[in-house]
């Protein structure tokens, strides 16, 4: 097949594979690029808030499902999916993700964070792929995007069968479970469009019965709000009282409706070392993170996503995670670290060191009457 730039478009696709899997890719797809159909769904989510403070969301209105408008020029989205599970993630690696989630006094953070900041690892390897296009083709228009710009990745990955939308409202792949990024590049090259994915649910329920603070409000319909990867990532200020003490120790997103999907028990493992858990992300202690300055979190976080947040947020976060292990199993450890903090915390971690506090069963109150 060769279209209108001289260029044979399936032997171009078949050479874009190559490329792909050599940076560490393990899927590519090509989506047309009328989204029309998607755009009243798009309208609705944010009609009804369900984005919370990612007001990136709506700023860009229907450009998100507007390709040719975002980038003037193009007919096609390359699609890309990276596969992250670290590369020594064991068999039952499920089990060993929910007894950490079960330990109070460990600090639960997404599997995707542990490693070096996805967004750069993608972004640098599509630019890659991108230059290799140009090179094989000439000066065609490309632009990249992973996670960052207002793209409709779901959607772009469903129509080009990179895998189909679960009801927790991320991509699914029956050889890959959901534990992968997605990237894109925009061309202006008629690439011949991949076939779509057919669901594959079925009637199972099981993420959206799991999920800690209900967030998934129906079927395929996440409110962000609601989400504990929103509130203790997306969310800059306080986090709502309702849904503290169901963040368990969740300090850095959340993988429960991950974890539960029974599609994941064919999730790859990344060929690439970048994802592996840099120490001590992977096994991390609440006191121990809690004994960090900032100067020691720009430190361990460097080049990682967790720095983005920044030291307030991560130290939010812990605390509330610290006061729900109080209520737990009541460290006395726990308590005196929190105690030991109040006097320099900015009024948001304050607040939020003083609702852990709180947390603790009444019967140790009365005995130590510190609360008298
Ligand atoms: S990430 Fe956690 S809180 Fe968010 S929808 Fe999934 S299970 Fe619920
Ligand atoms: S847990 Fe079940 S319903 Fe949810 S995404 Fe996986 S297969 Fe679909």
């Amino acid at each position: 097949m060769t279209g209108a730039q001289g260029v044979d478009e399936l032997a171009l696709l078949a050479q874009l594979r190559e490329w792909a899997a050599a940076l560490g890719f393990s899927q590519i797809g090509v989506a047309d690029v009328d989204l029309a159909s998607a755009e009243p769904g798009l309208l609705h989510w944010l009609h009804n808030g369900f984005h919370g403070s990612m007001d990136y969301m709506a700023q860009h209105g229907l450009k998100r499902a507007r390709p040719a408008e975002l980038v003037p020029g193009t007919v096609r989205v390359i699609t890309a999916r990276m596969d992250y599970l670290p590369r020594d993630t064991p068999e039952g690696w499920q089990a060993v993700e929910w007894a950490r989630l079960a330990d109070p006094l460990r600090g639960g953070v997404s599997i995707y964070a542990r490693g070096r900041d996805y967004h750069k690892v993608l972004r640098q390897r599509l630019q890659k792929l991108s230059d290799k296009l140009a090179e094989a083709v000439g000066p065609v228009g490309h632009r990249v995007f992973t996670d960052s710009a207002p793209v409709l990745e779901v959607e772009l990955a469903s129509r080009s069968g990179i895998g189909w939308r679960g009801k927790h409202t991320l991509t699914l792949h029956r050889d890959a479970g959901s534990m992968f990024f997605l990237g894109e590049i925009y061309v202006d090259l008629a690439l011949p469009v991949t076939p779509p994915a057919e669901p594959h649910c079925g009637s199972c329920s099981a993420c959206i019965d799991v999920c800690p603070t209900q967030a998934i409000v129906a079927p395929y319909r996440l409110d962000a709000r609601r989400c504990i990867s929103y509130l203790t990532i997306e969310q800059a200020g306080p986090i709502p009282i309702e849904f503290r003490a169901a963040m368990g120790n969740r300090i850095y997103g959340c993988d429960d409706c991950q974890l539960v999907c029974p599609w994941n028990k064919f999730a790859q493992r990344s060929p690439l070392p970048d994802f592996d858990a840099r120490e001590p992300l992977g096994q991390a202690q609440l006191l121990e993170l809690w004994g960090w300055s900032e100067a020691e979190f720009l430190r361990h976080t460097e080049g990682s996503a967790i720095r983005r947040i920044g030291h307030q947020s991560w130290q939010r976060n812990l605390a509330v995670a610290m006061g729900n292990a109080l209520r737990a199993v009541g460290s006395p450890a726990i308590e005196a670290a929190l105690r030991g903090a109040l006097a320099t915390a900015t009024p948001l971690v304050r607040e939020h060191i003083e609702w852990a506090l709180a947390q603790r069963p009444a019967d140790a109150r009365v005995s130590t009457g510190v609360d008298r």
